[in-house]
């Protein structure tokens, strides 16, 4: 089980009960932990963590395992919010792929933390998302239906990640990712990274997520013949057994 005691639970919940500070980033984003609950799920027993935030109605979470707070070294993984990936499985991305094998290896660790930002089609909204994948539909081209979909405010989900990770009180972290650059946009906000763990896929991910992919490509499963994925996470999977040519190529 989860080393977060019902009396460490408390002392976050006081102290946040009261929480006000000048926040993070451009926009000053602040948030304030409200509620936590243990979570047993396929991919291990976690505690997961729901928050408020002072700049819109979004309640973003963490999924914790472990002894995270006054933790060091926390390997943690950033994901954005996909309820079309995530939830209903499609494959016009990978984002369900992603947040599996996160959760997966999170769950194998001694402690992490996956944090799930609810800002759904790189913040433009679900329905916004839609909207470009329909305009892919009609035929608009990768970099089209990209400009349809907007760009991930990145500065804004690292502010809010910061913070959310100070309100743990995570003193350091290892982050998930295959980007050494992003180590430097959490840097920026004030958290100390002293690491990065790559995030790859299993070799049954792999497996399923190419067959699926070329299925997908090949009309099996939903019509979207030729129509190459759009990225929706900031970054690209390592997927064990595949090389880099091979995973930019599904991209592609
Ligand atoms: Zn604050
Ligand atoms: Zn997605």
């Amino acid at each position: 089980m989860t080393a977060l005691t019902h009396e460490v639970i408390e002392e976050l919940i006081e102290e946040n009960c009261c929480h006000e500070c000048e926040g993070v980033g451009k926009d000053k984003v602040c948030v304030r932990i409200e509620a936590i609950a243990e979570l047993p799920t396929r991919f291990g027993d976690f505690h997961i963590v729901a928050f408020w935030n002072n700049r819109d109605e979004k309640e973003h979470i963490a999924i914790i395992k472990g002894e995270i707070v006054g933790g060091e070294d926390v390997p943690v993984r950033l994901h954005s919010e996909c309820l079309t990936g995530d939830v209903m499985g499609s494959l016009r991305c990978d984002c369900r792929d992603q947040l599996e094998a996160a959760l997966r290896m999170i769950g194998q660790m001694k402690k992490g933390i996956v944090l799930y930002l609810r800002q759904e089609g790189r913040g433009i909204g679900l329905v916004n998302k839609i909207r470009a994948y329909s305009l892919q539909d009609m035929g608009l081209d990768t970099v089209e239906a990209n400009l349809a979909l907007g760009f991930r405010d990145d500065e804004r989900d690292y502010a809010v990640a910061a913070h959310m990770l100070m309100s743990l009180k995570v003193k350091s972290v290892d982050l998930i990712t295959n980007n050494p650059k992003k180590i430097e946009q959490l840097t920026q906000h004030g958290l100390q990274v002293n690491g990065r763990i790559p995030h790859v896929m299993q070799p049954n991910d792999h497996n399923r997520f190419y067959l699926e992919t070329k299925a997908a490509k090949s009309g099996h499963f939903i019509d979207f013949s030729g129509k190459p994925r759009l990225a929706e996470q900031a970054d690209r999977p390592i997927i064990q057994g595949m090389t880099e040519e091979q995973i930019a190529a599904l991209y592609e």
